[in-house]
């Protein structure tokens, strides 16, 4: 394949970077899509063993933000409220809602954390979205994806299928990586320097659920607009939990102990950097 088609304004997307998979980019909305594809025999080559420490404080404090916006912004005036998770991996966000007395289900395709949710009680329907499973007659207040969006190859399907399950004054988060945010950047530098591992990471290639599509703040609500969803609000989520970095990176069995103490130190000394330039994640809210 030589190029894709952009879905959010259909121009040709040229080839751009070279991974385990190739990445092409649209030259009129900087829209990255890659020509992976979702491994459905879910066998990744990597494990997510190491990525726990540190990342559920951090994935914790962003769905706290995210729940403050909707108690304290879009569902103000309700006593309760009714939302759908889809793709719910490790359960965190089910986790968070209970807390929050938010009534909340979750769907995913996956069985890794099937023992989790059983143990947890965390009402999760096993299978893709859409399904009979979550079809709700009222429709639900909110779909939310947490880094689950970027996975999805049929965006076309997934967006008619929400329109119909959300409610009219429902919302649709989306709390998605960005292409524009400062890892991203940084990892584009390193494959002109021959370094192309960052970006396998970015990109998730050596994951059985790699990212299709790279958005940035302005091509994601362009292209959700074309469904008839209007953004309400964005902000920026963190990436990096700097109490813990250190303790993260040298748990990586993958990475060399002297090279994680480096990697570690400059991410720590870089922190204000990463800190104030642009977002390496971010969540949206949309309303039809
Ligand atoms: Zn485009």
């Amino acid at each position: 394949m030589n190029n894709l088609q952009c879905i959010v304004c259909g121009n040709t997307q040229n080839l751009k970077f070279e991974l385990k998979h190739k990445v092409y980019k649209c030259p009129s909305c900087d829209l990255y899509s890659s020509d992976a594809a979702f491994d459905l025999s879910f066998q990744s080559s990597l494990e997510e063993d190491s990525r726990e420490i540190g990342l559920k404080k951090l994935r914790l404090h962003n769905f706290e933000l995210i729940v403050k916006a909707l108690k304290g912004t879009f569902f103000k005036e309700m006593e309760t409220f009714k939302g759908l998770e889809i793709g719910s991996g490790n359960g965190w966000w089910l986790e968070v809602c209970r807390a929050n007395n938010i009534d909340c289900i979750g769907i995913e395709p996956e069985n890794t954390f099937a023992d989790y949710y059983e143990k947890n009680k965390l009402n999760v329907v096993k299978g893709f979205y859409p399904n009979e499973s979550t079809a709700s007659e009222e429709g639900y207040d909110f779909i939310i994806f947490n880094d689950v969006f970027e996975h999805i190859s049929d965006l076309n399907n997934l967006l008619l299928s929400i329109k119909k399950d959300l409610k009219k004054s429902g919302i649709l988060i989306i709390n998605i990586p960005m292409s524009s945010g400062f890892f991203y950047r940084t990892a584009t530098t390193l494959y002109y320097l021959k370094i192309k591992s960052f970006l396998d990471r970015l990109w998730q290639f050596n994951f059985h659920s790699p990212h299709i599509n790279y958005f940035n703040a302005k091509n994601l609500s362009a292209y959700i607009n074309q469904y008839g969803f209007k953004l309400l609000q964005s902000f920026r989520l963190e990436t990096l939990d700097f109490s813990s970095i250190k303790e993260r990176i040298m748990a990586d069995s993958k990475i060399s102990k002297p090279k994680a103490y480096a990697i570690s130190s400059l991410l720590v000394l870089i922190k204000p950097i990463i800190q104030n330039t642009s977002a390496d994640i971010r969540v949206f809210f949309f309303r039809q």
